[in-house]
C-alpha cells in the first residue's frame, strides 16, 4: 500500500479512537478505558507521522528526550493537591507549542514568499497568524490561571498616589521595585481596561491584516502580533475574580485546542486538526456548564470582574459560629437516618476522600441513607470532586447532582461540608450584594443538622464570608477534614 494512504488512513483510526474514547470519558465506569482508547490513538497518530516522508529524526529525538524527562520529572513530582495548577500549565505548553510551530513554519517559507503568496497557500499564512495569536494567548493566560490558583502571592502593593489611576497605574506599580508582587484569587482590575484591551485586540488584527497582506514582508508586524498575544493573555486573565476561574480555564482549555487545530493546517497534519477542534468544541462545551453553573453569560464572566470588592457591598456576617468535637457530632451521626457529604477544594487538600467514603460505608452500615452531592465547580478543576470520590472507589450510583439534592434537602438529617465552601455559601443565594449572588449553591443550610469540617473561619477561594458558618443549624468541627473524618471513623469502629 501507498504510504501516504497508510498514513491518512491511520489518521482516520486515531481520530475515531478519539471520539470513541471522549464519548467513554462522560461515565465514570468507563472513563479510563475512555483514557487509555484515546492514548493509543495518540500513540498510533505519533507513528504515522514519523513514517511522513523528509522527517529529521534527530530533533524528534532530541524533543522526546528533553520533553519527555521534564515532563515525567514534573508529573512524579507533583503533588495530588497541585494537580489543577499542574493542568492549566499544560494548557498553557500546549499554546506555546502551537505558536512555536506557527513561528518557526512562517520562518521556513517566508522567503519563499517573497515573490506574492500562492493562492492556495494562504490558509497556510492565516494558520500562521492564528497558531500564534492564540496560542500566546493561552500561553500567558494560562500561566495567570496557575499562578491564580497556586494563590502565589502577587498583588503589588500598592505605593500610589490618589492621583495615580488606570493602566498608568499599574505601570508605575510594576516599576517601583521594591515592591512586594502578589498573585491570588482576586481579580486585578483597572480604570479604562476595557478600552486598553480593546485598543490592543484592535491593533493585533491590523498587524494581522498586514501580515496576511505580505507575510515576506511584514516581519515586525509579524513579532509585534506575537509580542502582544503574549500580553493579552495576561491582561484578559487579571480581572478573572476566584469564583469566576473554572469558566476562564475550561475557556483556555478550548483555546489550546484551537491553537492545536490551526497549528494543524500550518504543517498540513490531518490528525492535528481533528484531535485540536475536538479540544477546543469541547473546552467550549465545558465553558457552557461552567457558565451555567455560575448562573452567568461568558461575557459577564470576562468583562464585569467577579468578586472585586470594589463593586459590590456584601452584608457583613454575624452571629457566632458553635464548634463541636469530633466526639459529639459521632453521637448526631450515630443517630441520623439520612447523610449527604458535600466534598469541596478542602477534601482534596486534606486528601481526606478515602476517610469520607469509609465513614460513608459506616454510616450505611449503621443503616442511614448516604449520598455524595457534587457541586460542578467544587474544587478548582472542572470534575476535580468527581475523580477524587471515583479514586476512593465511592459507588457511582451514590453521587447526586446539586439540582438533584437540593429540592429534597430539607429531609437530610445530616449534611456533613467536607472542606467545601464557596459551593455552599447562602449569600449567594440570599445577599443580593454578595459578589457570588445569584451563583447556585448546594443547599446545606436547609438540612437540620450541618457539619462544617474545615481548619479555621476563613473564606473560601472566591473571599467572600460565608454566613452558614454562623448558622443556628450549623456546626463547626475545625481541623484537617482528614483527621476530623478520621476520629468520626473512629467513633464507629470502637
Ligand atoms: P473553597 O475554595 O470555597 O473553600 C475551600 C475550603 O476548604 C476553604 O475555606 C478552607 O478553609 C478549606 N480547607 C482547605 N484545606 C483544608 C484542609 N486540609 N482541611 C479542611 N478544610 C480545608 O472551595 P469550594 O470547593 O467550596 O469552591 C471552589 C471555589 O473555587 C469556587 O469559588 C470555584 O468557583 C473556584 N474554582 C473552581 C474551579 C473548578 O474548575 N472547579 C477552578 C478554579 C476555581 P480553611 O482554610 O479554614 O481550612
Amino acid at each position: 500500500m501507498d504510504k501516504t494512504i497508510l498514513i491518512e488512513l491511520s489518521y482516520i483510526v486515531s481520530a475515531v479512537l478519539f471520539i470513541y474514547g471522549i464519548k467513554m470519558l462522560g461515565s465514570v465506569d468507563t472513563a479510563r478505558r475512555g483514557n487509555r482508547i484515546s492514548a493509543l490513538g495518540m500513540f498510533i497518530a505519533v507513528v504515522a507521522t514519523l513514517l511522513v516522508q523528509g522527517m529529521q529524526y534527530q530533533y524528534i529525538v532530541a524533543g522526546v528526550i528533553v520533553g519527555g524527562t521534564i515532563g515525567t520529572v514534573a508529573a512524579l513530582r507533583i503533588q495530588m493537591t497541585s494537580m489543577p495548577e499542574f493542568v492549566a500549565l499544560f494548557n498553557g505548553t500546549g499554546g506555546l507549542a502551537s505558536l512555536l510551530v506557527g513561528w518557526a513554519n512562517y520562518q521556513a517559507r517566508m522567503d519563499g514568499w517573497s515573490e506574492g503568496v500562492p493562492e492556495e497557500e494562504l490558509i497556510s499564512v492565516v494558520a500562521i497568524f492564528l497558531a500564534v495569536l492564540i496560542g500566546g494567548v493561552t500561553f500567558t493566560g494560562s500561566l495567570i490561571a496557575c499562578g491564580k490558583l497556586a494563590e502565589i502571592p502577587w498583588h503589588i502593593e500598592s505605593r500610589l498616589k490618589k492621583s495615580e489611576t488606570g493602566l498608568v497605574a499599574l505601570l508605575l506599580k510594576a516599576v517601583r521595585w521594591p515592591v512586594k508582587l502578589t498573585l491570588d484569587s482576586k481579580p486585578v482590575m483597572y480604570k479604562g481596561q476595557q478600552i486598553v484591551n480593546s485598543v490592543l485586540f484592535a491593533l493585533v488584527l491590523v498587524c494581522g491584516a498586514a501580515f496576511v497582506y505580505d507575510p515576506a514582508g511584514m516581519y515586525l508586524p509579524f513579532l509585534l502580533s506575537l509580542v502582544l498575544a503574549l500580553v493579552l493573555g495576561v491582561l484578559f486573565t487579571i480581572p478573572i475574580g476566584g469564583a469566576d476561574m473554572p469558566v476562564i480555564i475550561s475557556l483556555l482549555n478550548s483555546y489550546s485546542g484551537l491553537a492545536a487545530c490551526a497549528a494543524g493546517f500550518v504543517i498540513s497534519n490531518t490528525v492535528l486538526i481533528v484531535s485540536g477542534s475536538l479540544v477546543g468544541a469541547s473546552g467550549i462545551i465545558l465553558t457552557k456548564i461552567m457558565c451555567k453553573a455560575m448562573n452567568r453569560s461568558l461575557a459577564n464572566v470576562l468583562f464585569s470582574g467577579f468578586g472585586s470588592t470594589t463593586t459590590k457591598t456584601a452584608k457583613s456576617v454575624q452571629g457566632e459560629a458553635k464548634p463541636i468535637t469530633a466526639e459529639d457530632a459521632y453521637y448526631v451521626l450515630e443517630a441520623a437516618s439520612s447523610v449527604v457529604f458535600v466534598p469541596g477544594y478542602g477534601m482534596a487538600m486534606a486528601q481526606a476522600q478515602h476517610a469520607v467514603r469509609e465513614l460513608g460505608d459506616l454510616l450505611q452500615e449503621n443503616g442511614a441513607e448516604v449520598k455524595y452531592a457534587v457541586h460542578p465547580v467544587a474544587g478548582r478543576m472542572p470534575g476535580h470532586m468527581n475523580v477524587l470520590l471515583a479514586e476512593a472507589n465511592v459507588p457511582y450510583e451514590q453521587l447526586v447532582e446539586m439540582d438533584d439534592i437540593n429540592p429534597i434537602m430539607e429531609t437530610v438529617d445530616v449534611a456533613i461540608v467536607i472542606g467545601a465552601n464557596d459551593v455552599v455559601n447562602p449569600a449567594a443565594r440570599e445577599d443580593e450584594g454578595s459578589p457570588i449572588y445569584g451563583m447556585p449553591i448546594i443547599n446545606v443550610d436547609y438540612a437540620k443538622t450541618v457539619f462544617v469540617l474545615k481548619r479555621s473561619m476563613r473564606a473560601g477561594f472566591a473571599g467572600v464570608d460565608n454566613p452558614l458558618f454562623v448558622a443556628e443549624n450549623t456546626r463547626m468541627l475545625f481541623g484537617d477534614a482528614k483527621r476530623s473524618v478520621e476520629a468520626l471513623v473512629s467513633g464507629f469502629k470502637s
